[in-house]
């Protein structure tokens, strides 16, 4: 099979394929641009393996960084561009179900495709568009399936976080997952206890983010790896619902994360430990808070101005996007417009500061004040009072007299 256009970034590489067989080596594209090549999706980045060892590669090219040699991968320079490329290698005895306890560079390709997770990674290219299908892999992706490479039980004993790469995968592409190898996450998904967090936390994301969440939600509560990601144990059927939301692909992290939270009820303090349980960071974790606050006041009620300004307008626009999971109709630019129309967007352009109070009011410093501040802010924020100096200190002295 030949691949009849060949994406430009395949044609950028081709120096660097055609330098290495210059040498005597092979070399080709493989992995997950050659994957999206065919189903004429979008490429991140070319992946290019070689029968070239790292030491030769390095004496091939001028300019390369040593990026993880230890795995057999050289980054090559050449004018603002930067590739990968990795030794063929094997990966033997998997002892902690994770890492392999031994890389071994070989210059067979088959050995090389031979130990990569699913027959639609497995498929390699040549400059030409050439397809080299050892594993029968142009036949899945044609039929829209999942298969592990060879034995799946074997090579989810060898890495167990390849099965909820299957289940990405099977989201991400809308893809089902091949009978044996979903049997197999089925029998061995308590092998996932042994990966870390954060390597799950990506994998799960992506699940989220895919283009049919069911395909990859549903096999992962049926499969029963659920039962091993962080904080989901006693969430099997609230994970249902989180499939049978309207099929519309979220966005963004942060969005894909504030559904769940949302979904699964996990309310007030504990949205926090949830998030923390799945490593994320503390950014990304501020931001869901805010998300789901955001959602919870917004499926009940329109927006108000101290909502608006406490959550900013980034995060009110996808709040108001999100309601379209709940039937909601989003009307994103009257969110813009009356965030535009709030009088002040910060706290810090609020027309009086600490000082002037302390100044004006004449008492010892203490929690008055900070109180003090928030209300003249929420009071300017709803409108009651306009952002003026004089009539902060006016309404600060009534406030202060009513005490
Ligand atoms: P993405 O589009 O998310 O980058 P990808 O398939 O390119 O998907 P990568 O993690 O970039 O995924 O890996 C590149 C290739 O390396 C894969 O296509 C696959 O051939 C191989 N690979 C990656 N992770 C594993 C793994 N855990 N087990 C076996 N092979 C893997
Ligand atoms: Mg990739």
């Amino acid at each position: 099979m030949k691949l009849e256009s060949i994406p430009e970034e395949f044609i950028r590489a081709e120096v660097v394929l055609k330098e290495i067989q210059a040498h005597g080596f092979e070399a080709y594209f493989v992995g997950g641009s050659v994957r999206d090549a065919l189903l004429e999706k979008p490429i991140h980045d070319v992946d290019i393996a070689t029968s070239a060892y790292p030491e030769e590669i390095k004496k091939i090219f001028s300019r390369t960084i040593d990026v993880g040699i230890e795995h057999g991968t050289v980054l090559i320079l050449i004018g603002d561009e930067q590739y990968e490329v990795t030794t063929f290698r094997t990966e033997s005895t998997y002892q902690d179900f994770r890492r392999p306890d031994e890389v071994t560079f070989v210059r067979s390709l088959k050995e090389d495709l031979k130990r990569r997770d699913f027959t639609i990674n497995a498929l390699a290219m040549t400059c030409d568009g050439e397809v080299i299908d050892l594993f029968d892999g142009m036949n899945d992706l044609k039929m829209n399936v999942i298969c592990a490479v060879g034995n799946a039980k074997e090579r989810f004993h060898e890495d167990a976080l390849r099965m909820m790469r299957g289940l990405r995968f099977a989201s991400q592409l809308d893809f089902t997952i091949e009978e044996k190898t979903l049997t197999a996450i089925q029998d061995f998904h308590s092998l996932l206890g042994k990966i870390s967090v954060e390597r799950i936390a990506i994998e799960f994301s992506k699940l989220l983010l895919g283009k049919n969440r069911k395909a990859g939600l549903l096999p992962f509560v049926e499969t029963e790896c659920y039962l091993y990601c962080p904080g989901l144990q006693t969430y099997g059927t609230a994970l249902l619902r989180l499939a049978d939301l309207p099929d519309r692909q979220i966005e963004h992290e942060s969005e894909a994360w504030a559904l769940l939270v949302y979904i699964l009820e996990i309310e007030g303090d504990s949205v926090r430990s949830f998030l923390k349980k799945w490593k994320l960071s503390n950014q990304l974790i501020q931001t869901v808070q805010k998300l789901v606050v955001g959602l919870q006041h917004r499926l009940n009620n329109q927006w108000q101005a101290e909502v608006m300004f406490q959550l900013g307008l980034d995060v009110a626009l996808s709040v108001e996007k999100l309601l379209f999971y709940f039937g909601g109709n989003s009307k994103l630019e009257d969110v813009q417009k009356q965030y535009a129309a709030l009088p002040i967007h910060d706290k810090s352009e609020l027309a009086v500061s600490g000082n002037d109070l302390l100044r004006s009011i004449q008492k010892k410093p203490g929690r008055w004040l900070g109180d003090l501040i928030e209300e003249l802010l929420a009071a300017v924020i709803n409108g009651q009072v306009s952002n003026e100096k004089e009539a902060l200190l006016d309404m600060a002295h009534e406030k202060i007299n009513k005490e």
